[in-house]
């Protein structure tokens, strides 16, 4: 009835409950929330996920994508709690049923396996990842002779990324080329032929990369009987972060809701990071003209998150922008400390920095859970991390080198998506390779006997190892037709480990830790109800690095977070320090190209600042060791404070200089005076 207000509405201010309460549960016209960081957007989402639910609506009909999988997951059980306020424990079984909460890409590899018959696809597709698609490419590149007959044709890495800046941007090669790959414009020719091949050979093994998840889902899209389909399966369908879309999820978008009838999207202009991924911040700003019925926009300005100096500090670095953000954030939490401003002497004194910091916050009652360190590039919290690890302090890496990374790792999976899809020759070259004896020649060999056999399996066994192989090969054999007769989840993670542990002592010198990380592997594995779905989510969605190296986080102990600034989007932190605040870090280097990057490298630098709750370190070291090295006599460059901080916000900062005790007693550093002994000499005897 209409005098029923549920609690959880209170919280909210006007704007937030007005975004929530739109349509009141109904499918309603589009609705598009605009506002800065630290603004409650994320929350008004899962508000309105729950307020759906609470007012009726079906969970399993909710779609609902956030930018990593870990904010899905925090989503749904924010809006169990939410809408447990009123349904009690059965909110639980009903968030359960939440089951379309993701990625674009997780969802999409989803959809994609439910309509492959419709669409021509084996269901039992596997899904490359950067690196296998890299390895695709460049058999393609090989095959077509570019990389022998080309001299300094693009590497794989770039032809890739060309590929793939295509594909997302939905743009002509010669555009792509002339405006992100200039140096590259002369091969446009070639590079067409080789993207055709590289198309072949997915199809022919049947593996899609990442951006076929989005493509392939958009060209389905299109199609009206299944479009038709799709957008019946979907009430509501609900965005995060759409800042950070590309034009090819916004035309999923529209093409599951031509008429915008169900969908929110939330975000904010002033935060969109992703251009090099081909991200189109004008999806966000274009919105409310898409359609034919009018779009509900609204502006929140509040930020509950941020202390008032941090926020004003954060203002003053985004206003200078040559784009204009309207939004004006205030916020009513006092604070008379200013963000911190602290030049330390080089990364060695930063890292020193950092830790004495942080442990002291630990003492004063901060967890480390509570307090994060961000950085420009994965590579830059190098010295940090070996002296924490020094201090066995411990902390998690999101944006780094991923536990899926190792070699190992790689190995054991390959396995799991050879036996899943035959056809997959990045995973089967990498197998079959394992046995001595065979080299890719070989390799290459047994894959086409396979391909051309009715049954791989039977194909397989058909073909005649060479001698120095034919050892292991029965043993090959047995595993893989197990693999593929049946699978006995995740017991069959097992029998490969066990096959595979000769191996890796054969290969790897530190087998033993490594064996170790096969454990942890099969334990992850556990967690997942198939092998299809084990593989899909590890490969879209991979666990971070933690300081034990390789190996998924310990959830349950206290750890330090470090991450990129990439990936610490829409998270927040009670302290938040940025590691190497300076030019040539951000904007980094390679930001400094156009106008358009240093722009873009602003917005990541404004990203980093709002993550900060109550307290804000940014950490420039004055000096950068040129082979990173602080060893005596290395050549050093200096580096300046960061081109977001000019002088005339200055004033929204406390600078301090800081040097460890150690730093004040190391010999090569000079004493910080000037007398003239000289002078003194003579005057002795005046
Ligand atoms: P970002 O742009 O960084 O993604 P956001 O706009 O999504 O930020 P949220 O993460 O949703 O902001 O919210 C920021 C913080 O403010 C969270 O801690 C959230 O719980 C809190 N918050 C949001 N709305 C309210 C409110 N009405 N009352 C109290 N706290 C709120
Ligand atoms: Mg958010």
């Amino acid at each position: 009835d209409s005098t029923f207000q549920p609690a959880y509405l209170a919280k909210l201010n006007d704007q937030q409950r007005q975004a929530v309460e739109h349509g009141d549960g109904m499918v309603a016209a589009p609705l598009l929330v605009i506002a800065g960081a630290g603004s409650g957007k994320t929350n008004t989402l899962a508000h309105r996920v729950a307020h759906l639910i609470v007012k009726g609506a079906d969970p399993r009909r909710i779609l609902l994508m956030t930018f990593s999988r870990r904010a899905a997951a925090e989503m749904a059980k924010r809006v169990e709690r939410i809408a447990g306020e009123v349904l009690g424990r059965d909110a639980a079984i009903i968030t359960d049923a939440l089951t379309w909460a993701g990625t674009f890409h997780g969802i999409g590899a989803r959809l994609l396996r439910d309509y492959a018959l419709e669409i021509g696809l084996d269901p039992a597709f596997t899904i490359h990842d950067r690196e296998d698609s890299a390895d695709l490419m460049n058999l393609a590149r090989h095959e077509l002779g570019f990389s022998k007959t080309e001299s300094r044709f693009p590497t794989k890495g770039t032809c890739l990324a060309i590929y793939s800046r295509a594909v997302n941007a939905q743009a002509p090669l010669g555009e792509v080329l002339g405006s992100a790959f200039p140096w590259c414009a002369g091969w446009a020719e070639q590079l067409k032929t080789l993207f055709a091949g590289y198309v072949e050979a997915k199809q022919a093994q049947n593996v899609l990369d990442y951006d076929d998840l989005l493509l392939y889902w958009a060209q389905m899209a299109a199609e009206p009987e299944i479009a038709a389909h799709l957008s019946a399966r979907f009430d509501h369908v609900l965005v995060d972060e759409y800042q950070d879309t590309n034009r090819l999820q916004a035309s999923i978008l529209t093409a599951l809701k031509p008429d915008g009838s169900g969908l929110t999207v939330v975000g904010d202009d002033a935060q969109s990071i992703y251009s090099f991924r081909a991200a189109e911040v004008r999806n966000i700003l274009d919105f409310p003209k898409q359609f034919a019925q009018a779009a509900a926009i609204i502006t929140l300005e509040r930020n509950y998150r941020s202390t008032e100096t941090i926020l004003a500090a954060a203002n003053a670095v985004i206003s200078q922008a040559s784009e204009r953000f309207t939004k004006n954030l205030w916020t009513e939490r006092k604070s008379s400390q200013k963000p911190k401003l602290v030049s330390v002497r080089d990364e060695a004194e930063q890292a020193n920095y950092v830790c004495q910091a942080i442990l002291a916050e630990r003492e004063a009652g901060t967890v480390l859970k509570s307090q994060a360190v961000l950085f420009r590039a994965s590579h830059h919290s190098g010295p940090l991390e070996i002296e924490l690890t020094r201090r066995n302090i411990p902390f998690v890496k999101f944006g780094g080198l991923k536990f899926l990374d190792a070699a190992h790792i790689k190995d054991m999976l390959a396995m799991l998506r050879f036996a899943e899809n035959p056809r997959d020759r990045v995973a089967g070259f990498r197998v079959l390779q394992l046995l001595p004896g065979i080299g890719p020649s070989a390799a290459s060999q047994i894959v086409e006997t396979m391909a051309t056999s009715l049954d791989e399996a039977m194909g397989l066994a058909r073909y005649r190892p060479p001698q120095r192989a034919a050892d292991d090969w029965p043993a090959f054999i047995t595993l893989y037709s197990g693999l593929r007769a049946g699978a006995k989840w995740p017991a069959d993670l097992e029998q490969v480990r066990l096959w595979y542990e000769p191996h890796l002592e054969r290969i790897h010198e530190d087998a033993t830790t490594r064996r170790a990380d096969l454990l942890q592997l099969e334990q992850i594995a556990s967690g997942y109800a198939s092998r299809e779905r084990f593989l899909t989510e590890l490969t879209l969605d991979p666990p971070d690095a933690t300081s034990d190296q390789a190996g998924p986080p310990h959830r349950d102990e206290d750890y330090l977070i470090l991450s990129t600034i990439h990936s610490a989007k829409g998270q927040e932190w009670k302290n938040v320090f940025v590691l190497n605040s300076v030019d040539g870090c951000i904007p980094a280097d390679l930001g400094v190209g156009t106008k358009e990057d240093i722009e873009e490298e602003r917005r990541l630098f404004y990203v980093a600042m709002t993550r900060a709750r109550d307290s804000l370190h940014l950490v420039m070291p004055q000096r950068f060791f040129v082979h990173g090295q602080a060893a005596r006599g290395d050549r050093h460059v200096y580096a300046s404070r960061t081109r977001f901080i000019p002088a005339s916000i200055l004033s929204a900062f406390e600078q301090t200089a800081w040097a460890s005790v150690q730093a004040r007693d190391d010999p090569r550093r000079q004493p910080q005076v000037r007398v003239d002994l000289g002078a003194r000499m003579r005057g002795m005897w005046k």
